[in-house]
């Protein structure tokens, strides 16, 4: 479970989020829906451990992962991310790039386990080809594989179909939802795409004018917007 409190995010000393509370129970999917710039992805940085929190805390399963004064390393939270830019590696194929999320696992273990990591995200044919033998769509899978490998605690994604055109965007992002939920993995994605977020998310955040809005489940959002600003977010449909 991971329990966001009441946190603010910033660059030194300008914040650009404050008063942040949510939680994610284990196996939901998250998904933080704002304009450009409202700090989403500074968000995302903080969860994964790359920024610091100005006020509030991070919590895991009950124990902090971040509050101002004590920081746990991003290697050592378990929190695995998936970009937009998916940065496979070019000369490796699909195979030898999910290996590279199990560096720590002996050598068959991590064969194996990349093998049905691929499966799992509907490549195991693909497993020899390299990626630029590969669509976006596919490479962007082969990204969920290696970051799911090692069984982090949960994933984080940052736009990850930003570059992909809008038909296969909405057809990979149900597929990413059913990739998390067959191994029950706790997701929390950004994006500012309406129909992404609904496409993969349990639970949806409304950023925007330096506040989390509203926190809450698709139907609640569209029956009851806590404002203007989400009412015309949610009716949006981009
Ligand atoms: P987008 O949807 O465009 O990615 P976002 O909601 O993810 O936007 P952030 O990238 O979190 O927004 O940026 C929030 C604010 O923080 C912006 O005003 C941005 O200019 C600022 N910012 C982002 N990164 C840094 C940084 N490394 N140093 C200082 N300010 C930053």
């Amino acid at each position: 479970r991971l329990e966001v409190n009441r946190a603010a995010v910033g660059y030194g000393g300008r914040i650009v989020l404050d008063d942040v509370s949510f939680s994610l129970q284990p196996g939901q999917i998250g998904c933080l829906l704002g304009p450009s710039g409202s700090g989403k992805t500074t968000l995302l940085r903080a969860i994964a451990g790359f920024e610091p929190l100005a006020r509030g805390a991070i919590l895991a399963e009950g124990a902090a992962l971040s509050r101002p004064g004590a920081h746990l390393p991003p290697e050592q939270r378990r929190i695995g991310m998936v970009f937009q830019d998916h940065a496979l590696l070019p000369h490796l194929t699909a195979r030898e790039n999910v290996r590279l999320g199990l560096f720590r696992s002996p050598a068959p273990q991590a064969h194996d386990r990349a093998t049905q990591m691929l499966a799992l995200v509907g490549l195991a044919d693909e497993a020899d080809r390299y990626p630029h033998q590969l669509s976006g769509g596919q490479q962007q899978r082969i990204a969920l594989a290696r970051a799911l490998a090692p069984e982090p605690r949960m994933l984080l994604f940052d736009e990850p179909f930003a570059s992909l055109d809008p038909e296969l965007r909405d057809r990979l992002a149900r597929d990413v939802r059913a990739a998390l939920k067959r191994t029950g993995t706790t997701a929390l994605l950004v994006t500012h795409s309406q129909s992404e977020a609904f496409a993969m998310a349990d639970v949806i955040g409304l950023v925007g004018d330096g506040r989390l809005q509203q926190w809450g489940d698709v139907s609640t959002l569209y029956d009851s917007p806590a404002s203007r600003f989400v009412a015309g977010f949610v009716g949006e449909g981009t």
